[in-house]
């Protein structure tokens, strides 16, 4: 293959054939509006909290605190509004910025209560939980596409690196980027979580920041730099 201009298409194809790797790493495949693609759960309430505990947190640990607020009877929104700050601090403890974070998910809770976000648009959906103390963009897309189903794409650092490194051009800014993939996606809510997990699975495993692993890599056919590479330069292997 000739390296030059990408498009998303161009590794659609791969990320099908990837999908049956993704529950190995916590993501479950299912219809596009199945909410078991986030590490099998069904409550889009925990979909939400654990979308902002896992921002600057392992997996691993935000999965845990939510296990401990529900253990506490804090996994849905009303009992988590009305507790009070020093006891949900309490329970992040384990998770980065666990101060903000509480406070972030006290004030979820609340628009979890006053809002329906399953009958918003996007455009609302995403100036509402914006609205959230701490929440940025990347958490209010993630909880838009994976609790409720929204045509809308989360771009994470990760994305960015491994869409450049394959040579996809999509923009500077991450509206740009966020609507450059929603086009070439028709918008299609399965697409954008396959497009997701897959680049969270692949930048962890196979394209990190500083070493890439392009030689078993699941998008090496259709990406530039392993073309680059294997035409003289070094891969550094980790
Ligand atoms: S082939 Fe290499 S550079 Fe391209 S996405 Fe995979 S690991 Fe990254």
């Amino acid at each position: 293959m000739e390296t030059g201009e990408k498009t998303l298409r161009d590794i659609t194809g791969a990320l099908e054939d990837f999908k049956k790797e993704l529950p190995k790493y916590g993501w479950f495949p299912g219809p596009g509006e199945s909410l078991e693609w986030w590490a099998g759960y069904r409550d889009p309430f925990h979909i939400a909290v654990t979308a902002v505990l896992v921002k600057l947190s392992r997996w691993e640990q935000a999965d845990a605190t939510l296990r401990r607020l529900t253990s506490m009877g804090l996994g849905e929104p009303r009992a988590l509004a009305n507790a009070s700050l020093e006891l949900v601090e309490g329970a992040l403890k384990s998770v980065s910025l666990w101060r903000s974070k509480a406070q972030t998910l006290k004030e979820l809770s609340k628009l979890f209560l006053s809002h329906d976000l399953a009958r918003e648009d996007v455009r609302e959906g995403r100036r509402l939980l914006l609205n959230v103390h701490g929440v940025g963009y990347e958490t209010a897309d993630s909880i838009l596409l994976f609790a409720f189903n929204k045509s809308t794409m989360p771009v994470s650092r990760q994305t960015l690196r491994i869409l450049g490194r394959v040579g996809l051009k999509l923009g500077a800014s991450y509206e740009r980027v966020r609507l450059g993939i929603l086009e070439s996606l028709g918008g299609d809510v399965y697409m954008l979580k396959l497009l997701h997990s897959s680049m969270t699975v692949i930048a962890r495993v196979y394209c990190k920041a500083k070493a890439t692993k392009c030689g078993s890599c699941p998008l090496k056919r259709a990406c530039n730099h392993a073309l680059e590479t294997s035409q003289g330069r070094i891969i550094v292997e980790s």
